[in-house]
C-alpha cells in the first residue's frame, strides 16, 4: 500500500500484531470529514478562532478520557439552547458523543464550577419530556452509570441546580425559565 493510497482512503487498515486498525492518516482523514459532517461552518473557520478550537480540543480530550471513549467519537459545537454573559453574547459549549457500536448520542455541557473537570449530562426532564435538560453531574465513568442505572431508585435524587431553569424545558414545565411577568 503506498502512501497516497493510505491518505485517500480513510477506510485503509493495516495488520498490526494480528490486529486490524486504521493507521494515523487514515484516522486523521476520517476525523477531518466527520468534521466537516458534523459542524461544517465551525471547521472551515477555525482559523480565525484558533484559541476557541484548541478550547473545544482541550475539553474533548478531557471528557474522553474520563469517560474512556475514543477521542474521535467527541465533538464540540456551538450550544444552540444556552448562551452566556450579560447580554447572553457567548454560545455555550454542547459536547456530543456518538458512541460506536450503538451509534447513539451522548450530549453534555461543561459543569460551569468543574473546569473541564466535570460536565452536565443532558436528557428527558421526569416533568416535562422536554428533552436534554441538565440531569446529573458527571465527572467520572461511574457517575454516569449511577444515573443511566435503571434499578437505582436514588437516581433522581441529586438534580444539578442548573436543572431548573434550563432553557431545555417545555414552557409549561415548574423547572422551565422564569417569564418576567412584569413586561
Ligand atoms: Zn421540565
Amino acid at each position: 500500500m503506498d502512501r497516497i493510497d493510505t491518505i485517500c482512503d480513510p477506510l485503509t487498515t493495516r495488520q498490526d500484531n494480528n490486529r486490524t486498525r486504521p493507521g494515523l492518516a487514515a484516522r486523521a482523514t476520517l476525523a477531518a470529514r466527520r468534521a466537516r459532517e458534523t459542524d461544517p461552518d465551525t471547521f472551515e473557520h477555525r482559523h480565525t478562532d484558533w484559541p476557541q478550537w484548541t478550547r473545544r480540543a482541550t475539553m474533548a480530550h478531557a471528557i474522553a478520557t474520563a469517560l474512556n471513549v475514543p477521542i474521535d467519537t467527541v465533538t464540540v459545537t456551538d450550544d444552540p439552547d444556552r448562551r452566556y454573559g450579560l447580554v447572553g453574547q457567548y454560545p455555550g459549549h454542547l459536547i456530543t458523543i456518538t458512541d460506536p457500536d450503538t451509534a447513539h448520542r451522548w450530549q453534555f455541557i461543561p459543569d460551569p464550577a468543574a473546569h473541564d473537570h466535570g460536565w452536565l449530562f443532558l436528557d428527558e426532564c421526569p416533568g416535562c419530556g422536554g428533552t436534554n435538560v441538565p440531569i446529573a453531574r458527571v465527572a467520572t465513568l461511574a457517575d454516569l452509570g449511577d444515573y443511566l442505572d435503571l434499578d437505582n431508585d436514588e437516581r433522581f435524587d441529586h438534580l444539578p441546580a442548573e436543572f431548573n431553569g434550563d432553557p431545555g424545558h417545555r414552557a409549561n414545565c415548574l423547572h422551565s425559565p422564569l417569564t418576567d411577568l412584569t413586561t
